[in-house]
C-alpha cells in the first residue's frame, strides 16, 4: 500500500481561534461531475432508483489518464508500460478502461487476475505482485504469460517447480531498496541467489527486477530506477533477457487547491471538529505535480529518459490511485439532521444512508478532507456541518470535521464526496449491519450532452 499521512501534521489543539466551522476544501472538479451536478434531475434519479448510498465512475476519465501517462512515456521517447493498481478500485468498468486504452492491470490474487481477464486484460499484460503469492495464483499467472514479481526465493523456487520450460515464467525480483524497512522485496544477497535460481531453471525467464516505494517522492523513484538499470546490464552478463524495470505506483493526485490545503494546515484544531476529535495527520490532499506530471519529473531526472533508451529497457509503472483521478465520486442521502452546539454556537450534525466505510480513511484513523457538495444547490446561508453514518457506532462518522456547507442539509438532500475512486471507495466496505454494499453506476456520455448510465458488473 501506499497511502502515506505524514506529510500534514496537525498541532494539538491547533492555534488559537474561535470559528466553530472549518476552513473549506473545496475539491478540484472535472467537468463530468459539473455536468452531473448541474443536472436537474439525473442525481436525483439515480439516488432514487438505488435506494441507498452509491458511487459513480467515470471510466473516459480513466482513458484520459492513462493517456496522459502514454503521452508522458511518449514525450520522453522511452518505451513505458502501464499497470493500472488494481486494488485502489474493485469497478469492472476500470479494468475494461485499461484493455481498451492500452494498459495492463497490475493484480495481487487470483479473483483480481480473473477479473481483468474478464473485461478483456490479457494474460500477457498483467503483472503479478504481493509477497509470498499462493501457489494458485503462480500457476495461473505463468499460464497466462504474465509478469510475476517475485518477493522471495521461496516463492521463486516454488513458481520454477509449477511453471514449465515451454512456456517458463515471466519473472521480475522485486528489490528491497538499500535502508528500506519495508517487509517486501529482496536483499541485494537474496538478489544474486535468484538470479542464480534463475540461471538454473529453464522454466524461469528472469524479465528484470521492480521496487515499489511508499510515499511521493520522484526523485527517490528515479535513482533507485538508475540502479535497476545497472542491474539489468549486470543480470545480461550472465545471459538472462532482462529488459524491464517496473517502479511501481505512487504517483501523486492533486485534490484541493494549495491555498487552501496550507491554510487548513496553518489553522487546523480540535475546534474544527464534532466532540473535539482531533487526528495526528492526513494524506497530502494537494499535490503540486501529480500523476502524468509526476511521471514526466522521474523520466528527467539526471536524464533518465536517455539511460533507458540508451541501455533498451522498458519502463512499466504501476499507478493505482493516480489512473483513477478525478473518475468518481460517492452520494449519500441526508436521513437526518441536528442542530447541536460547540462554544455556544450552532452547526449541523447529519446522519446519511451509509457509512464511513464507504471513504476507507478510518483505516488510518484519519478522515478524507476534500469537502462534500450539497445537492440540490439552494441558497443559503453557510452552515458548519458534521456528518455521521446510519450505524450504531457513536465513532462512525464520514466528517468530523465542521464542514461549511452553502446552507442547511435537510432530509431528502444528497451529499456527494468527491474524487473517491483511488481506495476511498470500496477498500475498506464491508456490509455491517446487513448494509448492502454500495453499487457502482457507471456513467458514459450520450449524444445530446447527456449521460446515460449502468450499472457495474
Ligand atoms: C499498491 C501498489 C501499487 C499502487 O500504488 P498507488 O499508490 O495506488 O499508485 C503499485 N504497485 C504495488 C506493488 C503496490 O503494492
Amino acid at each position: 500500500m501506499n497511502l502515506e499521512h505524514a506529510s500534514i501534521a496537525m498541532e494539538p489543539g491547533g492555534q488559537a481561534h474561535d470559528a466553530i466551522g472549518a476552513a473549506p476544501m473545496p475539491a478540484h472538479l472535472d467537468p463530468w461531475e459539473r455536468r452531473l451536478l448541474a443536472d436537474p434531475d439525473l442525481l436525483g434519479d439515480l439516488a432514487f432508483a438505488m435506494g441507498g448510498p452509491f458511487h459513480v465512475m467515470y471510466p473516459a476519465r480513466v482513458a484520459h489518464n492513462i493517456r496522459a501517462f502514454h503521452a508522458a512515456f511518449a514525450h520522453a521517447g522511452v518505451h513505458g508500460t502501464i499497470y493500472y493498481g488494481k486494488k485502489a478500485n474493485k469497478a469492472a468498468c476500470v479494468a475494461r478502461a485499461c484493455a481498451e486504452h492500452g494498459a495492463g492491470v497490475d493484480v495481487a490474487s487470483v479473483g483480481e487476475l480473473t477479473a481483468a481477464l474478464a473485461q478483456g486484460v490479457r494474460g500477457d499484460e498483467l503483472m503479478v505482485t504481493g509477497p509470498a503469492k499462493a501457489d494458485d495464483l503462480l500457476w495461473l499467472a505463468a499460464r497466462h504469460g504474465s509478469l510475476l514479481a517475485v518477493d522471495d526465493l521461496g516463492e521463486l523456487d516454488r513458481l520454477a517447480a509449477l511453471a514449465s520450460p515451454g512456456a517458463p515464467a515471466r519473472v521480475l525480483l522485486r528489490v528491497l531498496p538499500a535502508a528500506s524497512a519495508s517487509r517486501f522485496g529482496m536483499t541485494s544477497g537474496e538478489i544474486e541467489d535468484a538470479l542464480a535460481v534463475c540461471g538454473g531453471h529453464d522454466s524461469l525467464r528472469l524479465e528484470g527486477f521492480s521496487f515499489h516505494l511508499s510515499g511521493y517522492d520522484a526523485v527517490a523513484r528515479a535513482e533507485l530506477a538508475g540502479a535497476l538499470i545497472a542491474r539489468c546490464l549486470h543480470a545480461r552478463t550472465l545471459g538472462h533477457p532482462a529488459t524491464t524495470v517496473s517502479i511501481g505506483g505512487g504517483f501523486g493526485v492533486d485534490y484541493v487547491a494549495a491555498e487552501a490545503a496550507t491554510k487548513f494546515t496553518a489553522e487546523v484544531g480540535r475546534q474544527w471538529f464534532h466532540s473535539g476529535k482531533s487526528f495526528d495527520s492526513y494524506y497530502p490532499y494537494h499535490f503540486p505535480a501529480p500523476g502524468a506530471a509526476m511521471l514526466a519529473q522521474i523520466l528527467e531526472y539526471e536524464d533518465l529518459a536517455r539511460r533507458l533508451r540508451d541501455n533498451a529497457v522498458r519502463l512499466a509503472i504501476e499507478p493505482g490511485r493516480a489512473l483513477l483521478a478525478h473518475a468518481g465520486c460517492t452520494v449519500f442521502r441526508v436521513q437526518g439532521s441536528k442542530t447541536r452546539h460547540a462554544h455556544g454556537k450552532p452547526y449541523r450534525l447529519l446522519t446519511v444512508d451509509g457509512t464511513s466505510l464507504s471513504l476507507s480513511e478510518q483505516w488510518f484513523d484519519s478522515e478524507y478532507l476534500p469537502d462534500p457538495l450539497l445537492w440540490p444547490t439552494r441558497p443559503g446561508e453557510v452552515t458548519p456541518t458534521s456528518v455521521g453514518a446510519a450505524t450504531c457506532l457513536d465513532s462512525d462518522m464520514l466528517s468530523w470535521r465542521r464542514v461549511p456547507l452553502p446552507r442547511p442539509a435537510e432530509v431528502g438532500d444528497l451529499l456527494i464526496y468527491p474524487n473517491t475512486a483511488g481506495y476511498q471507495m470500496d477498500s475498506n466496505e464491508s456490509p455491517f449491519h446487513e448494509l448492502p454494499l454500495p453499487p457502482k453506476v457507471v456513467l458514459h456520455d450520450a449524444p445530446g450532452d447527456r449521460f446515460r448510465w449502468t450499472r457495474d458488473s
